[in-house]
């Protein structure tokens, strides 16, 4: 099989890139590195299966390309913490960019398209847990606006290309996802805590740490991407993907502080404009049309993530 991954060299993108190659399929990934890293996929550039295009798709010459049998689309930076530094970045990267792989999709009659969403298309959301029918509750004007409301735009972008060439595309609303690879600068949550545990550094709670997330470990969020690409008859479905366990931000501070015994304080400090409050997946859908549901807790994917970051 043939398959296009763009972002492929980022956290989820380069875990499923490994995966296809793996099983023997051939792997094409465009990535810009605007927040991916070769490092990723060092292990990969040598393989006869697999080609690398360190490009941006705004700019990327798409008739240098044939069809391929799956597409991913990955190409978005997705960290909160960069949200501020890269705004039209991910604005553009999820409409112009979109735009454009979506009509290389369709001329060159690539089967099957797998485009990347997220959670966050809920905002702070009203309705706990958030099922695929809630519509969210999102600002569409502050520091969260350009991933939030881009990923939204690029749900309608993609609707409006399913009416209109009645193609195979479907959409992943990916909840927080960590483990190994991922970039320990980035800013996130499970990253930041660990790595200050590891280094006795002050654990940044922000806010009085109450809000929840509930926090997918990487081998189960591929498990779940894998069947969304694989399984027929779910054309045009947009599905939840992400572990259900749901904890405060405080009560996973003090799980890493303890699993790494680390001497660190907890360090309260401001909170970002619309933070969610509260987030954790309806996967009844993703049971039901994936036959999929995380097997790894949240205990056994720290215990596997602080041991990644320990040896990097
Ligand atoms: N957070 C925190 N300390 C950090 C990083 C994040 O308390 O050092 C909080 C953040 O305010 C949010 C949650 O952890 O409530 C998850 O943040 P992350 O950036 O990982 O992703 P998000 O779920 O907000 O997209």
């Amino acid at each position: 099989m043939k398959v296009l991954i763009t972002g492929g060299a980022g956290f989820i993108g380069s875990h499923l890139s490994h995966s296809f190659l793996k099983k023997g399929d051939e792997v094409t990934v465009i990535d810009n590195l605007i927040t991916g890293n070769e490092k990723n996929i060092y292990d990969l550039l040598n393989n006869r299966l697999f080609k690398f295009y360190k490009e941006d798709i705004l700019m990327f010459d798409f008739s240098r390309l044939l069809g391929f049998d799956l597409i991913y689309d990955l190409a978005s930076p997705a960290s909160p913490a960069v949200f501020e530094k890269m705004s039209l970045e991910i604005l553009k990267v999820n409409s112009l960019g979109l735009f454009r792989l979506l009509d290389f999709f369709i001329e060159s009659k690539s089967k099957r398209m797998i485009f990347a969403s997220t959670s966050e298309v809920y905002g702070d959301p009203l309705e706990h847990p958030q099922k695929e029918t809630y519509f969210g509750n999102v600002n569409s004007y502050g520091p969260r606006s350009c991933y939030d409301e881009g990923k939204r735009f690029a749900e309608a972008i993609i609707f409006s290309y399913i009416k209109k060439y009645k193609t195979d595309i479907r959409i992943a609303r990916i909840f927080n996802t960590y483990g190994p690879y991922m970039n320990k600068a980035d800013g996130r949550v499970i990253s930041n805590f660990i790595n200050q545990a590891l280094d006795n550094r002050p654990l940044t709670v922000y806010g009085d740490g109450s809000q929840t997330r509930s926090c997918c470990y990487i081998t189960d969020m591929i498990d779940g991407l894998l069947n969304l690409g694989a399984l027929p008859g779910i054309e045009g479905e947009v599905v939840n993907i992400g572990n259900p366990e749901e904890k405060s931000i405080l009560e996973i501070a003090k799980l890493i502080k303890g699993m790494t015994k680390s001497n660190s304080e907890i360090k309260f400090m401001s909170i970002g404009l619309d933070d969610p409050k509260k987030r954790r997946p309806d996967i009844t859908k993703a049971k039901k049309i994936l036959k999929w549901e995380p097997k790894i807790s949240l205990v056994e994917g720290l215990e596997k993530t602080i041991d990644y970051f320990k040896n990097i």
